[in-house]
């Protein structure tokens, strides 16, 4: 089994993040930039689901009211600009185009900006240190699809990029070996499990555990498992 991944991989991030003026006051950041030379293992896809919601650079800010972008996509909290503008429809259609435009290229892994009620996934507001009402609308999406997460702001520090990188291409490696039986399983579980360890112990032992007093073995099964290793790696 390939245990190194030969071609480049690809990346979602927030458009604003890519050095693109997209934010509601016309800035943006080149967080990109922070990759120097390793920048060439990726394929990068932009995009910004305000702008996309046809909200406009400049726009007036938005926010989560009543809730978390979950509860936003559950129906109990509402998107609405500064000036009261309801924008929950506008912006929930332009989050699932968002997705839609990511899964249909194959893509599991983002980087996101953390602070918008848009991307945002543990924080949804940057003001006075408090955390708003995480996860964004697009960033509860992401979640829920078991993408592998990277906060952007993370890729300006070398030793947070170097722990990202080994996580990204072991994700990429997992989600996409080849394992049709209990012994490639174990290939790959071999492979991953000092990483696993190291990000949590607790649960990396257990599976190793129940790895090994695996009987008969499932298609279900194994794809149980390689979620649970993906899982570990994509841990914040
Ligand atoms: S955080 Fe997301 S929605 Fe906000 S400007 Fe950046 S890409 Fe656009």
């Amino acid at each position: 089994m390939e245990t190194v991944l030969k071609r480049k991989i690809k990346v979602g991030i927030s458009e604003c993040c890519f050095g693109s003026k997209v934010r509601y006051n016309g800035k943006g950041f080149d967080y990109v930039k922070n990759f120097g030379r390793e920048k060439e293992q990726f394929i990068f896809y932009p995009l910004c689901p305000e702008c996309l919601a046809g909200l406009g650079v400049p726009r007036t800010p938005i926010s989560i009211k009543g809730g978390s972008g979950e509860d936003v996509l559950q129906g109990t909290a509402k998107i609405k600009n500064r000036k009261g503008e309801d924008v929950t429809d506008k912006l929930i259609k332009a989050c699932e185009y968002s997705l839609e435009l990511l899964k249909r290229e194959g893509i599991y892994i983002y980087m996101y900006k953390e602070g918008s009620p848009s991307c945002g996934v543990y924080r949804t507001t940057l003001k006075d240190k408090r955390l708003g009402n995480p996860p964004g609308i697009f960033g509860a999406m992401l979640l829920k699809e078991g993408f592998f997460l990277v906060c952007a702001d993370d890729l300006e520090s070398p030793i947070k990029r170097w722990d990202i990188v080994r996580r990204v291409n072991a994700f990429t490696w997992i989600k996409e070996a080849e394992i049709e039986n209990k012994n490639q399983l174990y290939e790959v579980w071999h492979t991953v499990k000092f990483l696993c360890q190291e990000l949590d112990e607790k649960t990396a032992r257990s599976l190793g555990h129940e790895l090994s007093i695996l009987d008969n073995i499932q298609k279900e099964d194994i794809e149980k498992y390689r979620k649970n290793m993906l899982e570990i790696i994509r841990e914040p």
